[in-house]
Formats: structure tokens, sequence, C-alpha cells
């Protein structure tokens, strides 16, 4: 799958549920309501559609939501999506996750071939991560990535900047992060969904973190790049990386290598725009594949060059009307 700014797709970032059990303030409101259940798409509809990814060239597949550890039946999805791992068809399975179901399910997943994950976790203070969360136990989150360690799985944490949060906690973060043996990535909040509060209130440059970490510790420039959105250092003192995603003060699309299928099937070929293609009509509409995968080369056709989010005193509101939790992270 080529795009027609030259970029080849190789990786699929799939939403298994918009449900979650935390609910951070960034992300949602909270009373978010989330989509009838009728709505989703079923899990052996998700299978059928990786399954038409990877025959198109999809190399990594990343599950995301909402929380996908909450979805019932999860983990024999992803049972079966690792056979692809350990079939040569697949070079890695992830996800993301805030963590809250990890002490239970690590060493499936480990067992199943995920190899590495990412928890999203922005503060080590139980009760600025409960203010944030809404309603999450840090101690559980802490018990789930210990899970994931002892299971033999890569843990990379994903901390949201946050304007008079993280100042105070990203030390503490950096630090932990350090000793524990996890690289850390901080993202800038995305003008996603409408929030209970004001996103100038939340919003906090990744360049005025930089300069913050820059006085207590030694950022050495990376520079190889992964291939995603992420900038990295090498922190001397930890030894780990630190990721910088920027996608308001710097943008990455030029090199964006990924999709996005949301849990009722609506394909994003950009997260920042609202350009999209339904799957599910073309999964529903019979047990061939052809017409799935002739909707998702149209839309492959038609990825955007990139995003344009703003957030500053004209631009309050959401840039788009889609919660993150919609779109999957
Ligand atoms: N529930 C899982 C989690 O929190 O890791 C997976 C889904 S969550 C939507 C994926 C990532 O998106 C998380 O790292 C979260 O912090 C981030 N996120 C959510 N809303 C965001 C926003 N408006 N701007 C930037 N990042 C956001
Ligand atoms: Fe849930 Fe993740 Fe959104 Fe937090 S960021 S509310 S954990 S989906």
């Amino acid at each position: 799958m080529i795009d027609p700014f030259g970029r080849t797709i190789t990786y699929l970032r799939l939403s298994v549920t918009d449900r979650c059990d935390l609910r951070c303030v960034y992300c949602m409101s909270e009373d978010m309501e989330f989509l009838p259940k009728a709505d989703l798409l079923s899990l052996e509809e998700l299978e059928r559609l990786a399954d038409a990814f990877l025959r198109l060239g999809v190399r990594k597949l990343r599950l995301t939501g909402g929380e996908p550890l909450v979805r019932r039946g999860i983990m024999d999805l992803i049972k079966r999506l690792g056979k692809h791992v350990a079939a040569g068809r697949l070079d890695e399975l992830t996800l993301t996750t805030n963590g809250t179901q990890l002490a239970v399910c690590a060493e499936d997943l480990a067992k199943a071939g995920v190899r590495r994950i990412n928890v999203s976790l922005d503060s080590l203070d139980p009760a600025v991560f409960r203010r944030i969360t809404r309603t999450g136990d840090l101690k559980k989150v802490l018990t789930g990535i210990a899970a994931a360690k002892a299971a033999g799985l890569m843990v990379k944490i994903n901390a949201v900047a946050l304007k008079g949060i993280t100042e105070y906690e990203v030390d503490c973060l950096v630090a932990w992060c350090g000793e524990q043996g996890h690289d850390l990535t901080l993202i800038e909040t995305m003008p996603l969904g409408d929030i209970d509060g004001d996103r100038l209130d939340q919003y906090l440059p990744l360049d005025a973190v930089r300069r913050h970490l820059e006085q207590r510790w030694t950022l050495e420039p990376l520079t190889v790049s992964s291939g995603g959105p992420a900038r990295y250092v090498h922190v001397a003192e930890t030894g780990r990386k630190l990721g910088f995603i920027t996608p308001l003060t710097e943008h990455f699309c030029a090199s964006c290598n990924r999709v996005r299928v949301t849990c009722t099937g609506t394909l994003y070929p950009c997260l920042g725009q609202e350009d999209a293609v339904d799957l599910r009509a073309p999964l529903r509409a019979g047990e061939s594949d052809a017409l799935l995968e002739r909707a998702i080369m149209a839309a492959i056709d038609h990825k955007p060059e990139g995003h344009d989010f703003i957030i500053d005193e004209n631009h309050r509101r959401p840039a788009l009307s889609r919660h993150m939790n919609t779109t999957g992270g």
C-alpha cells in the first residue's frame, strides 16, 4: 500500500473498543457516552479486518481503544493474531494500554507473541494520578507494569504533557523509568473531542518541558528515527530513551506509515483529518474480502498529506469532534 505522497503503509492501529475503565481528563468527559455494543465490530470481524490488512502489506499491528484489555474475549483475538507473528507474516503485535488489567493479562500476552507494550502513565503520585484519570488507582497500574516486566514484556511509558502537572511530575517519571528500565515518551495533548474543560488550560508545549528537563538531565539527541512520530534523546544519567511527540509544535507527517481503524470499522487514513472510509459495510456484505480490500486501497489512495492541529486563544474548541478513545490512540 503506497499513498499519493509515496509513503508505504505498513502499520495498522486497530481500536477494539471505545470503552474504558478510566476517564482521563484530556481524553474524554466524565459522563462520556459509549457506543451501543451492537455498533462494534465483532471479534471475528476484527480478525478478518486485520487479516486483510496483513495481506495488503501491514507488518505491525497495534491494538488500542478505549482500553483494549477491557473488551470481553480480547485475549482470544490476541492469541489468534499472535499466530501471524509466529508464522512470520507480522513483525510485531503490540498494544497500548492503561495498565489496569495487566496483572491478570501480562503472562498471556507474552505467551501470545506480544513482545512490547505501551502503558500510559502521566503521574507517579497516587492523588495526581486519580485527578487525571478521575477514577484510577495508581497501585493497580504499577502492579500491572511489574507483572508485564516479570512476564518478559518490554514496557514503554507514555505520558501526556499537562499544564500545571507535568512540570512537577516529569523529573520523577524520568528517574523512575530509568530505575525500572522503561523508555518514556511525552505527548502533547491533541484537540480531539469535547472534554469537560478548556484544552488551553491543559496544553503544555513540549519545548517548554524539554527546557525544564535540560536543567537537570543530560539529553543527548539520537539521530536514529523509529519511523514514528517521536523524536528521541538519550538520557545520559539513566541510560534510557526519552521521546517527544509534538503534533502541535512540530509536524511529523512526512514519514507517516500508519492508518487507524475504529472499533466500528471506520478507517481514518490520518489521525488529524476527517477523511474516513467505512469498512464495516464491505465486511458485512459477504464472505469474500474483495470489497473490503478495495475499500482499504481506495482509502490509502486518499491519505491526506498531514494534519493541522492548533491550540491557542483562537482555537480552544476541538479540531475534530471525535475523541481519542473513538479513533484509537
Ligand atoms: N486506554 C489506552 C491507554 O490509555 O493507553 C489506549 C487508548 S488511549 C486513547 C491511547 C493514548 O492516547 C494514551 O497514551 C493517551 O494518553 C493518549 N491520549 C488520549 N487522548 C489524548 C489527547 N487528546 N491528546 C494526546 N494524547 C491523548
Ligand atoms: Fe481510557 Fe486511555 Fe482515554 Fe485514559 S487515555 S480515558 S485510559 S482510553
